[in-house]
């Protein structure tokens, strides 16, 4: 199909992806931001080379990964801090982790070069199937394709009745960035992303880029001390014990999390397609979910550059997509339930899976996978 015009709800990974993609192909593209700036919510973030594809294809890679940390193996630890299960990550399983801000930073980059307009402070209010989309100040404007990508809380999305199922985990996440102390940076044993379990409890110890460390503290929704904010450092100590000194260091910034999983009916209705979180939303358990963002909104350009017309564009992209990232979401979610289990029967599960190809090969699926447009 010729190129349009294309107006995007939300400048988080999915919209900027789109716009940089849609630019590209030649279309002219206004991505709307409600906040007032490009702000991430959130701290640190995994990309696997899935998303690494993505970004070299729309030509972020570069500055998206600068700076940032490759580790070489991810362990999963007891409470008594024994190594339960190890996985190195090989050359193809290139897997870095960068400060969120930086990567989102880099695709606006990437975007605004290809002629895209991203215009913060406008929000989104309504979009409708024959293409009018109105935004704050009561403006409405018309496209060939609109593009929702404004996270899971999506109103667009709700309006459009296109919402299949909603279902929250039991679980979620506090995220904070520390400074990554010298020793941290220097020490063999400090480069590994570590998964520390006790009881419900886990902490993710993250390290991304030369001065900053990402943890991710998880614990169930009904655990009111563990997600209380600021974060309740002795409850967190009594958990973990010997990372006193790590907890410690963490102050008063943070946010909580619960994990979602979202599934639509359609991913499109009419001249309207979803995509990100809006559309997919899963529990972080593999990290894929900015990944699966950034390839669903890039296959969509490529999907509609390649087809006759927008309806049969966006049938192909849906078939072609949608099944990789409910794969993924499915994977994540038992990552959430096996979480709930005691600590010798997850320990045990997660022993298990850790050694188990066909698992690590569930795992790494989306990792492995090589995303339409790369
Ligand atoms: C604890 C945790 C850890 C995670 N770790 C990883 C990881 O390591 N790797 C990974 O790939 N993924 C990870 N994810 C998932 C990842 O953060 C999301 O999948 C990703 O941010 C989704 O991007 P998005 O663009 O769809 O939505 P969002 O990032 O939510 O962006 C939506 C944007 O739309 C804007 N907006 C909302 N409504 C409107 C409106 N009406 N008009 C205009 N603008 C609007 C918002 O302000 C926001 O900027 C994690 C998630 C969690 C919760």
């Amino acid at each position: 199909m010729k190129p349009g015009h294309v107006e995007i709800s939300g400048a988080g990974f999915a919209g900027l992806t789109a716009a940089a993609a849609f630019a590209q192909r030649g279309w002219s593209v206004r991505v709307h931001e409600r906040a007032p700036d490009l702000r991430t919510a959130g701290a640190g973030i995994f990309i696997f080379q899935n998303g690494l594809r993505v970004l070299r294809a729309i030509g972020a890679l570069e500055d998206a990964i600068r700076g940032g940390h490759q580790a070489p193996a991810r362990e999963t630890r007891d409470p008594s801090g024994k190594v339960i299960s190890r996985f190195e990550f090989k050359v193809e399983q290139r897997i870095y982790t960068v400060v969120r801000q930086q990567l989102l930073e880099a695709i606006a980059a990437a975007a605004r070069k290809a002629g895209a307009e991203i215009v913060t402070g406008s929000e989104v209010l309504s979009a409708d199937p024959s293409g009018a989309v109105t935004v704050s100040g009561g403006i409405t404007r018309s496209a060939d394709l609109i593009v929702v990508a404004d996270g899971v809380n999506s109103r667009i999305r709700d309006a459009l009745g296109l919402l299949r199922s909603r279902k929250r985990l039991g679980d979620g996440a506090i995220r904070v960035l520390i400074p990554r102390l010298p020793e941290e940076r220097d020490g063999i044993d400090s480069q590994n992303v570590v998964e520390h379990w006790s009881g419900k409890r886990r902490l993710l110890y993250v390290p991304c880029g030369q001065s900053d460390l990402y943890l991710a503290l998880t614990t169930l929704e009904r655990d009111a001390p563990g997600h209380a904010l600021p974060l309740r450092q002795e409850e967190w100590c009594r958990s973990f014990p010997h990372l006193r000194s790590l907890i410690e260091r963490i102050g008063t910034e943070g946010r909580w999390d619960p994990f979602e999983v979202i599934t639509l009916d359609s991913w499109s209705a009419g001249r309207i397609a979803i995509v990100g979180d809006a559309a997919h939303a899963q529990a972080p358990n593999l990290g894929q979910g900015g990944g699966c963002a950034m390839m669903n909104a890039l296959g969509l350009a490529v999907a509609v550059e390649r087809s006759e017309d927008l309806a049969s564009g966006l049938q192909d992209w849906e078939r072609r997509e949608r099944p990789l990232t409910e794969q993924v979401q499915r994977v994540s979610s038992l990552y959430s339930v096996v979480g709930a289990w005691p600590d010798a029967l997850r320990s045990l599960a997660l022993s298990i899976a850790g050694r188990s190809k066909w698992m690590v090969g569930q795992r790494m699926r989306a990792a492995r996978h090589i995303p339409t447009g790369t």
